[in-house]
C-alpha cells in the first residue's frame, strides 16, 4: 500500500483538531483534498491500510477526516465555510485563491470523482470548464446556488428519499448507500457556484460529442473521465436467465432509477434467495442493497396490489399475468404481509423492526468468491464494508467457481451450481469437480470492469490502445512518450495523456479510465489533482493571458443552447401513438439513421400523484425525423408500458433528458442496393429516416409493414416517401388504402406468406409479377418480435431461399430492456449471440451498441428471457399508471 494517494497532511490535521482548531483542521485537509466530502469514512482507507504499525489497530483516519468536515458543516454557515475554503485556502502553497478567468477552456467527459476533481482544480486556475456526463443530471434549485446557506441541514435530504441528482458517477449510483450522498450535493453545489463552470447530463462521449466537436466549440483541452465499463457476462450455461443480471445494472436501477423509493415506477424484480458472484466492493454493496431493496419491493407490491384489487377486482389485476408471475406475486404478497406484521410488532414494542430474520427465512443473500475472504478486493480495499455487511446478515462462501445456473419450470434462475476450489499453493488454486448447489432465484454478477474505452471502438484510430486500456503518455515539450513501468499512482511520471495529437491539441485521461488510477474514489480524485499541473504545463504558452467576460458569456450561452433538450411539440397521432418533437441541437447533430436515443423526464419536474412520482424509466427511441438547422428530433412514442404512457404528460418547453445518439448506424451503400425493411409499428421510425436516406443515396427500398389494424398507420404519406414499394398488411379490420399503383394492401396475420405471394406474383389479381423482385434484395432489416425473427431465420434457409439469391445480410432487432444505453456501463442490455452452425452461445454483446444484429447470430430465447426479467412489476406498474392517470382530470 502506498498510503493516502492524495498525500493528505494527516498528522497536521490531527494536531489542529486536537487543539480545537476545527476550521483550520478542515483547511489542512483541504490543502491536498478540497473534494474531501467524497473521501473519508465509508469511502477510502488507503491511509489506514498503510499504517506501519501493522500489529495494532490503526487510527481511524477516514472517520476523523469526515468528522473534521461534518463538525465544520454543522456550524452556522458551515456550507459557506467549506465553499470558501474551496476557493480560498491560505494554507495552500499553490492555488490558495481562485485565479481570474484566463480565457482557456477545458471539456471533461464524465462527472465522477475524477472529472469533478479536475474541474475544481482547473476552475481555480482560471479556466472555463464544461463537464458533461451520459447520466441524467438533475438541476439544483437556483436558490441554493445564489443564496448563502445558513445550515447544512437545509441541504440534507433523507437518504431513502433524496433526489438522485445523477452527479458524481459511480459515487452516486454505485457506492454504498451507507455513505452519506448528501456530500455529493455539496460538491455539486460548490462547483455550480463557480462562475466559469457549466455541467450537462445526458451527453454521450462518442455519440453526442466527439473530440473534434470540442475543438470546433473552442475548447483548448479535452479530458476523458468516463470511468470503468464493460461488465462481462459470465459464460456459463443458463447465464442471464430471468433472475440473473449484472450487479451494475441492479445498482443503477436501484439508485439512479429510484427503484429503492416507495414512490417510484421503476421496475426491478428481485426474488430470494439471492447470490452475488464476486469479491469486490461492488459485490458487497449489491448484497446489502438487495436485502434492503427486497423489503421495499414486497412492501410496495403489496400496497399497490391492494389498491388495484380494491379498484378493479382481483380478476382484472391478475388478467394477462403468466403462471410464473402469479407465483412470484403470491410470494411477494406473503412476504409483504410479513414485513407489515414485523413493522407493527416493532412499533408496539418500541423496537427497530428485525427484517434480517425474515430475509434469512426467505433464503438470504450470499456472496460467492473464488478465493478466501482475505484475498478478496473488498477486504483489501475496505474491510469495514465487509464487516458492516456481516452485521447486516450477509452470508459469504469462499473458494467456489460458478459452473452453471439451474432453471425452474418457467426457465427462471433457481440455483447456482458451483465447483469447489482447493488451494494448491499460496498463489494457485485448483477447481475440483465437487458440486455445490446454492438455491438462487436472483444472481448478480460483480466480477469486475475495465477502463472504459468504448470511444475507440466507435471511432477507431483516435487513440492507441494496449489491450482493453488506453496507452498513456507523458508530454515533454510537445513530444509524447509512452509512460512505461508506472508502479503506482504516486509516480510523478504516470502519463496523463492519450496518444491523441492534432497540432498542439491533446486529450488526457483520468480516474478509472486510467490504468494507474483505476479502482477507487480516492485514486480517481488523486488523478484529477495530479493531472491539472500537467495540463498547465501543456498549455503554458497560452497561460497568463486574461479572458474577457463578454467573450465568456457568448461562449457559455452558445454551449447552453447546444446542450439543451426541451419539448418543442407534442402531438397525439393515434390512440396509442404520441409524437414528440424535441429541440436538442447537439443531440441532433450527429444522428445517423438506425441510431436511437434515451429519453426520460426529470424527477425535478415530474408530476406527483397519490404519492407516486411520475418519472419515466429510460425509454429507447429511434429518431423518426431530424432537422439539423432547427436542432430538432422527432420521436414516435408507442404507448406500451408505464413509462411510454407518461410521455403525453410532458409539456411544451419542459426540459427533458435526451441522451444520444447511440447504437450503430444502419449501413447506406454507395453502390445502388435494394433493401427490404419489414416490421411492425416499431419499424415506422426506422423507416422514416433510414428509408429516406437509402433512397436519397440512390438505393431502392421495399417496405413490408405488418400492423394489427389500419389505425396503427398514421403517417402513410411520409412512409410512402421513404419506400419505393410498400406492402401494407393489417391483421384485422379495414385494410390500408394504398395511394400509389405500385403499393399493395392485404389482410393477413402471416407476413411471410404475404412475402411469398408477392414473390410469386399472387398478391394482386391484376399483377402477375413483382415490381421489384426479391432476387434483387441485398440487405434486409427486420424490426419485429421474436416470433417473426425466428420464422424469418428459418424461412431464409428454406422456402424464401429460392428468391433471396443474393444471400442478403439480414439484420434483426434486438430491442429489449436497456438502461444507461452508454455502450457498456450498466450492462442491462447484454444479449447472447449464438454460433449459427451449432446454435451454441458464443458471446454476450451490448445490445445498446448493436441493436440490429445479424439474424443468424441472435439468440432469440435470450431476447425473450430478457423481456420477462421484470414482467410482474411491469404489469403492476402499467396498471398503477392507468389507475393514477384516471385521477388526473381531478387535479
Ligand atoms: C458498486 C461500486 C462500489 C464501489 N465502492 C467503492 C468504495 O466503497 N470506495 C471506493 O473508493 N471506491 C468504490 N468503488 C470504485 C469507485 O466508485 C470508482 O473507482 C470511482 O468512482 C472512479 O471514479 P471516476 O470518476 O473515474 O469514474 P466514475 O465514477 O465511473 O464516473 C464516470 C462517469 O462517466 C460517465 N460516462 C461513462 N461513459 C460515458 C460516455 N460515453 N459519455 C459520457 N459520460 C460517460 C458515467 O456515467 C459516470 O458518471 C465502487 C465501485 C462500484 C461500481
Ligand atoms: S483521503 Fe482517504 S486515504 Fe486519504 S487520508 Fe483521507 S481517508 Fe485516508
Amino acid at each position: 500500500m502506498t498510503g493516502c494517494p492524495l498525500e493528505e497532511k494527516i498528522s497536521e490535521m490531527h494536531i489542529l483538531k486536537r487543539d480545537g482548531q476545527g476550521i483550520a483542521a478542515l483547511a489542512m485537509v483541504m490543502v491536498d483534498n478540497p473534494m474531501c466530502p467524497a473521501t473519508g469514512h465509508r469511502i477510502c482507507n488507503d491511509c489506514m491500510k498503510a499504517c506501519i504499525y501493522q500489529k495494532q489497530d490503526p487510527v481511524n483516519i477516514p472517520q476523523i477526516e469526515t468528522r473534521v468536515l461534518t463538525d465544520v458543516l454543522s456550524l452556522p454557515w458551515g456550507v459557506e465555510i467549506y465553499d470558501l475554503l474551496t476557493r480560498w485556502n491560505p494554507l495552500r502553497q499553490q492555488q490558495w485563491a481562485m485565479k481570474p478567468y484566463n480565457g482557456l477552456k477545458v471539456m471533461i467527459a464524465g462527472m465522477g470523482p475524477a472529472g469533478f476533481t479536475l474541474a475544481h482544480h482547473l476552475l481555480l486556475e482560471g479556466f472555463a470548464v464544461v463537464g458533461f456526463d451520459g447520466l441524467k443530471i438533475e438541476p439544483l434549485p437556483n436558490q441554493l446556488i445564489t443564496e448563502p446557506i445558513y445550515q447544512f441541514d437545509s441541504l440534507v435530504e433523507s437518504l431513502d428519499q433524496r433526489l438522485m441528482a445523477g452527479f458524481g458517477g459511480v459515487a452516486e449510483y454505485g457506492i454504498t448507500v451507507r455513505w452519506d450522498k448528501n456530500f455529493l450535493k455539496l460538491i455539486y453545489l460548490s462547483l455550480l457556484r463557480k462562475p466559469y463552470f457549466q455541467v450537462f447530463g445526458s451527453t454521450r462521449f462518442g455519440g453526442t460529442i466527439t473530440v473534434d466537436d470540442a475543438w470546433e466549440m473552442g475548447f483548448d483541452h479535452f479530458v476523458i473521465a468516463v470511468g470503468a465499463g464493460l461488465p462481462k457476462a459470465l459464460s456459463i450455461p443458463g447465464s442471464l436467465a430471468p433472475g440473473m443480471r449484472q450487479a451494475n445494472d441492479f445498482l443503477m436501477a436501484l439508485q439512479l432509477g429510484n427503484a429503492a423509493k416507495t414512490n417510484s415506477l421503476t421496475n426491478l424484480q428481485v426474488c430470494l434467495p439471492a447470490v452475488i458472484i464476486g469479491g469486490g466492493l461492488t459485490g458487497v454493496d449489491t448484497a446489502t442493497e438487495v436485502q434492503a431493496y427486497y423489503i421495499t419491493q414486497v412492501d410496495k407490491t403489496l400496497a399497490r396490489y391492494e389498491t388495484l384489487v380494491e379498484q378493479q377486482g382481483e380478476e382484472a389485476v391478475l388478467k394477462q399475468l403468466d403462471a410464473a408471475s402469479i407465483e412470484i406475486l403470491e410470494e411477494f404478497l406473503v412476504h409483504g404481509r410479513a414485513v407489515r406484521k414485523e413493522r407493527e410488532r416493532a412499533q408496539a414494542t418500541n423496537e427497530q423492526p428485525n427484517f434480517i430474520k425474515l430475509i434469512h427465512q426467505w433464503g438470504g443473500v450470499t456472496i460467492v468468491y473464488r478465493r478466501t475472504i482475505q484475498e478478496s478486493p473488498a477486504y483489501i480495499n475496505n474491510h469495514e464494508e465487509l464487516q458492516k455487511a456481516f452485521e447486516e446478515g450477509i452470508y459469504y462462501l469462499e473458494a467456489l467457481e460458478p459452473a452453471s445456473v439451474d432453471l425452474n419450470q418457467f426457465g427462471h434462475a433457481e440455483a447456482l451450481v458451483c465447483h469447489r476450489r482447493l488451494r494448491k499453493n499460496s498463489d494457485e488454486w485448483q477447481t475440483t469437480q465437487e458440486e455445490v448447489r446454492l438455491p438462487a432465484r436472483a444472481i448478480f454478477v460483480a466480477t469486475g470492469t475495465q477502463p472504459n474505452t468504448a470511444y475507440e471502438f466507435e471511432h477507431r484510430g483516435t487513440f492507441i490502445r494496449v489491450g482493453l486500456q488506453y496507452q498513456h503518455y507523458e508530454d515533454t515539450d510537445g513530444e509524447l512518450a509512452v509512460a512505461h513501468g508506472v508502479a503506482h499512482c504516486k509516480d510523478a511520471h504516470f502519463g496523463p495523456f492519450t496518444s491523441y495529437q492534432k497540432n498542439d491539441r491533446r486529450v488526457s485521461l483520468i480516474g478509472d479510465t486510467h490504468p494507474v488510477f483505476h479502482g477507487n474514489v480516492v485514486k480517481a480524485i488523486a488523478s484529477g489533482m495530479r493531472t491539472y499541473p500537467k495540463i498547465l504545463t501543456l498549455l503554458k504558452e497560452k497561460l497568463g493571458r486574461s479572458g474577457h467576460e463578454e467573450e465568456y458569456q457568448t461562449f457559455a450561452n452558445h454551449i447552453a443552447h447546444l446542450f439543451k433538450a426541451e419539448i418543442a411539440h407534442i402531438q397525439r397521432r393515434t390512440k396509442n401513438v404520441v409524437e414528440l418533437t424535441i429541440q436538442a441541437p447537439l443531440a441532433a447533430k450527429h444522428f445517423q439513421p438506425g441510431q436511437f436515443y434515451r429519453l426520460q423526464n426529470y424527477e425535478t419536474f415530474a408530476p406527483q400523484i397519490n404519492h407516486t412520482t411520475l418519472q419515466m424509466e429510460p425509454l429507447a427511441l429511434i429518431a423518426a425525423e431530424v432537422n439539423r438547422p432547427l436542432g430538432t428530433l422527432k420521436f414516435i412514442v408507442i404507448e406500451k408500458g408505464a413509462s411510454a404512457k407518461l410521455c403525453k404528460l410532458l409539456q411544451v418547453g419542459e426540459p427533458v433528458s435526451l441522451m444520444g445518439p447511440t447504437g450503430v448506424r444502419a449501413k447506406i451503400a454507395s453502390k445502388h442496393e435494394t433493401v427490404l425493411i419489414m416490421g411492425n409499428q416499431l419499424s415506422l421510425a426506422l423507416l422514416h429516416t433510414y428509408g429516406a436516406a437509402l433512397r436519397h443515396a440512390g438505393n431502392r427500398v421495399i417496405y413490408v409493414g405488418h400492423f394489427k389494424t389500419k389505425e396503427e398507420v398514421y403517417c402513410q404519406d411520409t412512409i410512402e416517401q421513404s419506400a419505393d414499394l410498400i406492402i401494407w398488411i393489417t391483421e384485422t379490420g379495414e385494410p390500408v388504402s394504398p395511394v400509389r399503383p405500385e403499393d399493395y394492401s392485404v389482410t393477413s396475420d402471416d407476413c411471410l406468406a404475404v412475402l411469398v405471394q408477392y414473390a410469386t406474383g399472387k398478391l394482386h389479381a391484376e399483377k402477375n409479377q413483382p415490381e421489384i423482385p426479391l432476387s434483387d434484395i441485398d440487405r434486409i432489416y427486420l424490426i419485429s418480435d421474436t416470433h417473426i425473427l425466428r420464422r424469418f431465420q428459418e424461412a431464409r434457409n428454406t422456402y424464401l431461399k429460392e428468391w433471396l439469391v443474393k444471400k442478403p445480410r439480414v439484420h434483426g432487432s434486438v430491442y429489449s430492456t436497456m438502461q444507461c444505453m452508454l455502450k457498456g456501463v450498466c450492462a442491462q442490455c447484454l444479449q447472447w449471440q449464438v454460433d449459427p452452425k451449432t446454435g451454441k452461445r458464443t458471446k454476450a454483446v451490448f445490445a445498446c451498441s448493436w441493436p440490429d444484429q445479424p439474424l443468424e447470430l441472435i439468440d432469440f430465447d435470450n431476447i425473450e428471457e430478457r423481456q420477462i426479467q421484470n414482467r410482474l412489476q411491469e404489469h403492476l406498474s402499467n396498471l398503477w399508471v392507468d389507475h393514477l392517470l384516471t385521477r388526473l382530470p381531478e387535479l
